[in-house]
């Protein structure tokens, strides 16, 4: 069966490539569409934006359609960036960028004051409309510094505590058994499966 991984973010597709392996699955990507429209994320909620993005390119390309919405939620700031996690410091902001923003409001606030979770959200759209969701979190703190290489986005001061390392310390195999991606994406490979049928 193909399915549209419904993202640009080159990153992304190799964690759900990565998760999803195993699965009798042809991946496409958006680079597969060369005219796709820039779908809008201007949902409340990493579901809506979620459940947009897989209806709108389910529809399009008439295809069964994988969308993820994620960020980050940071306890001492009311829980931002969320759904503005990849724009935190502004339009098209760097990874840099946006970590240097979060170390910057997070200057005296002590390790223990640090909690976050990481959340995704994953859709699942058929071209009919008919979409199903699922949730999964990474619970940890911000670090005070960056730490490790590997990853994108928040990995680099995103500390997970079973394993006193940030998650761009961990291995990608780790990681993509105890994130909040692969938590989504392990909820949704039943639903996978019955479309398969
Ligand atoms: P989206 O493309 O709107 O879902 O943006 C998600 C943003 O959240 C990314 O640009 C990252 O900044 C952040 N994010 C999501 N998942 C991860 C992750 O696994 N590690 C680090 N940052 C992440």
């Amino acid at each position: 069966m193909e399915i549209v991984l419904a993202t640009r973010n080159q990153n992304k597709v190799k964690e759900l490539k990565a998760i999803l392996k195993g699965l009798n699955l042809k991946f496409l990507t958006l680079q597969d569409f060369p005219d796709m429209p820039d779908i809008v994320e201007d949902g409340k909620t990493f579901e809506e934006n979620a459940v947009k993005k897989a209806k709108e390119i389910a529809r399009i390309t008439g295809k069964i359609a994988l969308a993820d919405d994620s960020g980050i939620e940071v306890q001492a700031l009311n829980n931002a960036p969320g759904v503005y996690s990849a724009r935190f410091a502004g339009e098209k902001a760097a990874d840099s960028a946006n970590n240097k923003k979060l170390l910057g409001l997070l200057k005296d606030i002590p390790l223990k004051k640090r909690k976050a979770r990481f959340v995704c959200v994953i859709a699942i759209a058929e071209p009919e409309g008919r979409v199903y969701t699922t949730e999964g979190e990474l619970k940890g703190v911000i670090a005070l510094k960056f730490a490790g290489k590997r990853g994108f986005g928040y990995d680099p001061l995103f500390i997970v505590p079973r394993y006193k390392k940030t998650v761009a310390q961990l291995s990608a195999g780790v990681k993509n058994r105890i994130s909040h991606r692969s938590k989504a994406l392990r909820k949704s490979k039943g639903i996978l499966k019955q479309l398969l049928n």
